[in-house]
């Protein structure tokens, strides 16, 4: 694989090709075809142990990650990762063009038939802009990704520093792949005495700067933590609605405590991260009933900049303590 912007694009119409969905056989298909193109490279030919396939333990997939390490020079211990996943989501919001989703020129030239409006509509018209399943998210960062690592490796006495490459399955889902990756990291760190410099995410994202114009480089990482509660009530008929206490209140007023609340937006230096968010809120029963529900649960995304899961645990306990005195 040759670097120029035309190879870069030949392998991203191949990398979007493979329907790899989040927990769907052709998802550990991309990680197979990411580690066999990467095995034609004369670098890794010549050192085989440094081009992997790991297993996700246990994976009823059967996904790998794919872990590619060029060495500049044996002296040189930093070492840079790069990484991205494979996997994307789902196509359902592709509406009649679904069995396109994977064909981006195909479904790039069938959108210019019909047209798009607003900013979208102007970037197709420009013709500079693929669209597709998985070609912003994140096969794109892969291909460039893959390019750079090919002619690190033409050359590695170029190269300043160690360039650790990693493909990951179920981003999108559980982070199976980077779970599985965390072992083979901190082993290669060991066996090699390599001293990680840093990582380069290539994913895409403007979310942190809407208004930004061009090529937008973010610094740091965010953390993630999924506060889950689950109410346990009282059923009753609503007819003796004080007999019962309704799981679904509790769950309400966890809501209005926890959602959007800027005192909880955690913060680092001049950065403020985006307040928590629910991402579902529902009681547990099947089908219609007359009781007050007795089982509801409500989770949310909270975002991380500086806070441990520790003290977000002791957050959330002060909430579900608040909730409850609420609702009874
Ligand atoms: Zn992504």
């Amino acid at each position: 694989m040759e670097n120029p912007r035309q190879d870069i694009l030949d392998l991203l119409v191949e990398l979007v090709g493979i329907p790899s969905v989040s927990c769907t056989p052709a998802e550990a298909q991309a990680g197979r075809f990411i580690h066999s193109r990467l095995g034609e490279l004369p670098y890794f030919r010549d050192n085989p142990g440094n081009l992997q396939l790991l297993p996700v333990p246990g994976d009823p997939f059967g996904r790998e990650v794919v872990m590619a390490f060029v060495e500049a020079d044996p002296t040189v211990k930093g070492t840079v990762i790069l990484t991205g996943h494979y996997d994307v989501v789902g196509t359902d919001d592709f509406g009649s063009l679904e069995e396109l989703a994977f064909s981006p020129l195909e479904y790039t030239s069938a959108l210019k038939e019909r047209g798009l409006d607003g900013d979208a509509g102007k970037d197709l018209k420009s013709g500079d802009y693929l669209f597709g399943r998985g070609v912003m998210d994140m096969k794109c960062g892969l291909a460039v990704e893959m390019a750079l690592l090919s002619e690190a490796a033409r050359d590695q006495s170029s190269l300043g520093v160690n360039l650790l490459f990693l493909a990951v399955p179920d981003e999108e889902v559980g982070s199976a792949g980077m779970r599985a990756a965390l072992p083979a990291l901190s082993k290669i760190k060991e066996d090699r005495g390599l001293d990680y410099l840093g990582a380069i995410l290539t994913e895409p994202g403007n979310a942190g700067a809407p208004d930004a114009e061009g090529e937008v480089v973010f610094l740091g990482a965010v953390g993630k933590v999924m506060p889950f509660f689950y109410c346990a009530g009282i059923g009753s008929h609503v007819g003796q609605y004080f007999e019962g206490l309704s799981a679904s209140l509790l769950a309400s007023h966890i809501s209005l405590l926890v959602e959007g609340n800027p005192l909880m937006a955690d913060r680092a230096g001049n950065e403020t991260a985006p307040p928590p968010a629910c991402l579902s809120i529902r009681d547990i029963r099947n089908g219609y009933s007359v009781t007050i529900p007795d089982r509801a649960a409500v989770f949310f995304n909270y975002m991380t900049l500086a806070k441990t899961p520790a003290e977000i645990m002791k957050e959330m306990k002060q909430v579900a303590e608040d909730a409850c005195k609420r609702t009874v």
